[in-house]
């Protein structure tokens, strides 16, 4: 998908210093390059083609002129549209070196996805895939953010069912093959409470603690949901810096 390859484009550029305005207009024009459309931009008033989440930032952070410092995580969440469909996927990438706890909890919020895209198979019911995540992201010591949560994703942005990422085993709406989903654990370090900032889109952490998110695109099948988005561009990137 586009998506994939937009992060892995703005992946190239994440380093202390750079503005996530900067990568915001990497992404905007690889995007436009590839004659797609920024699918945020515009979306309910957001102003942008990223959301930039730093450090206690959960999600939708506002790309600005804030420079990203050695320490920081940033998570960068992309929607695109092309042909009338809709790709979303979100990466959070360690700027320079973090803590080792800072470290763990990237690496619980992306494996606590990779559990989540295990239950997402035909005949399993989204609270499969929701107590799938919170039982990895729990496991560490982590805790779940409750305001948010996944969608279904198609000829629209944001479609049913909501896939929340913390619920009961057998719980919420049946999955039939083809369903396409976006799974995307939002786990926080300290407590799982959350509070709006005034610029009526950011979500920070109530505790001012850290917090990670990763999204993926699947299609549920039978056996192994399909996942349509990938981090593997990404990875081929932050193996070359
Ligand atoms: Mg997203
Ligand atoms: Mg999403």
């Amino acid at each position: 998908m586009l998506v994939s390859r937009a992060l892995a484009e703005v992946a190239a550029y994440i380093t202390p210093g750079i503005s996530t305005l900067f990568l915001d207009n990497i992404a905007e024009t690889f995007i436009r390059d590839n004659r797609a459309i920024p699918a945020f931009k515009g979306y309910n008033g957001f102003p942008k083609t990223l959301c930039t989440s730093v450090n206690d930032e959960v999600v939708h952070g506002i790309p600005s002129d804030y420079s990203l410092r050695e320490g920081d995580i940033v998570s960068i969440d992309c929607g695109v549209v092309l042909n009338g469909w809709y790709g979303d996927s979100a990466y959070t990438f360690a700027v320079g070196e973090v803590t080792p706890q800072v470290k763990d909890l990237l690496r619980y919020t992306r494996d606590s996805l990779e559990e989540g895209v295990k239950a997402a198979i035909s005949g399993n019911r989204v609270g499969d895939i929701s107590f799938a995540v919170q039982n990895k992201a729990e496991s560490g010591g982590f805790s779940v953010v409750r305001e948010l949560v996944g969608h279904g994703i198609g000829k629209k942005l944001h479609e049913p069912p909501e896939v929340p990422n913390f619920g009961r085993k057998g719980s919420g709406p049946k999955m039939g093959k083809g369903l396409v989903i976006c799974i995307e654990p939002m786990i926080n370090l300290g407590r799982k409470e959350t509070r709006q900032m005034s610029d009526g889109w950011t979500i920070k952490t109530a505790d001012g603690k850290p917090s990670a998110h990763f999204e993926y695109a699947v299609a549920v099948d039978r056996n192994r949901a399909d996942v349509l988005t990938t981090f593997e561009f990404i990875e081929q990137v932050l193996n070359k810096m």
